[in-house]
């Protein structure tokens, strides 16, 4: 019995030993097996992560780029004007003599951004429709041709001229341009508003008016009324023309604004009227 026994313990120790052995290789190979196989899990798991952030920034670029593209348009803006500056820069020049009464000021002919007409006066003594004092101002003499003009108007044909919008300081243009260009876009402002520099109100020489029947508004339909019609055929007589005629948009490069008269002194603006030209053919 006892032989047996050991025996049978002896056996028993082997086959455990033997099974200790097996699990112990089972695991070995197990562990091996795991160690080879991570790296290939790994850059499974990497390509995997890389897909996956490849999706997400696919995936997120198109959400980003309309994104980045909506600040970006903002500044796009100045994109078609940095392209058109070299074709402008040509023709586009710094006026040296801005204080003077014939000075020609448009789209090629930029005054200085800091030039202030020293003799502004403000528009005590006609009927105004703005607040904004900044506008309600002439220079000097063009504000004694406009009291002149506006008295006749009313002598000859009780016709009563108002003004709306004389002086306009280059800030106050760029800040008038921005938003037009914010609301309507580069294209329309360009087309419809004065860059800044080139806008003949900086001059204190030029004058938007209007009258009742128009509610004191701005607006083509001037052209047609009583007043607007006897502003066309007398202002020259006291030192102004109506600056964007009808049909001369290309020349001028402004559309026809019946209501904007600008100060020459009485001799040059009736030389101007007389020959029926624009100031730019005129001066050609
Ligand atoms: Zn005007």
């Amino acid at each position: 019995m006892n032989r047996k026994n050991k025996r049978k313990i002896k056996k028993i120790i082997i086959v455990a030993t033997a099974l200790i052995f097996i699990l112990f290789g089972v695991l070995l190979i197990k562990e091996k097996l795991n160690n080879d196989l991570p790296p290939k899990d790994n850059k499974e798991e990497e390509s995997v992560n890389n897909h996956n952030e490849q999706e997400e920034e696919t995936s997120i670029e198109p959400e980003n780029e309309p994104e980045e593209e909506e600040p970006e348009e903002p500044v796009q803006p100045e994109k078609p004007e940095q392209e058109q500056l070299p074709e402008e820069a040509e023709n586009s020049i710094i006026i040296e003599n801005p204080e003077k009464i014939d000075v020609l000021v448009n789209r090629r002919r930029n005054l200085p951004d800091t030039y202030i007409p020293e003799d502004l006066v403000t528009l005590s003594e006609v009927p105004t429709v703005l607040l904004n004092p900044e506008v309600n101002q002439l220079r000097n003499d063009a504000y004694e041709a406009l009291k002149e003009l506006f008295e006749a108007a009313k002598e000859e044909a009780g016709y009563v001229l108002c003004a709306r919008s004389g002086y306009r300081s280059y800030n106050t243009q760029t800040s008038l341009y921005s938003s037009y260009v914010n609301s309507y876009g580069q294209q329309a402002a360009d087309k419809y508003s004065a860059k800044p520099g080139q806008s003949e109100h900086q001059t204190g020489l030029s004058i938007d008016i209007t009258c009742e029947a128009l509610n004191y508004k701005l607006d083509t339909t001037f052209g047609e009324t009583d007043e607007g019609k006897w502003v066309s055929e007398n202002a020259h007589r006291f030192g102004y023309i109506i600056r964007y005629p009808k049909g001369k948009e290309e020349i001028t490069g402004y559309s026809y604004e019946p209501w904007h008269i600008r100060y020459l002194g009485i001799e040059l603006s009736e030389e101007v009227y007389e020959s029926g030209l624009t100031l730019e053919e005129y001066f050609q």
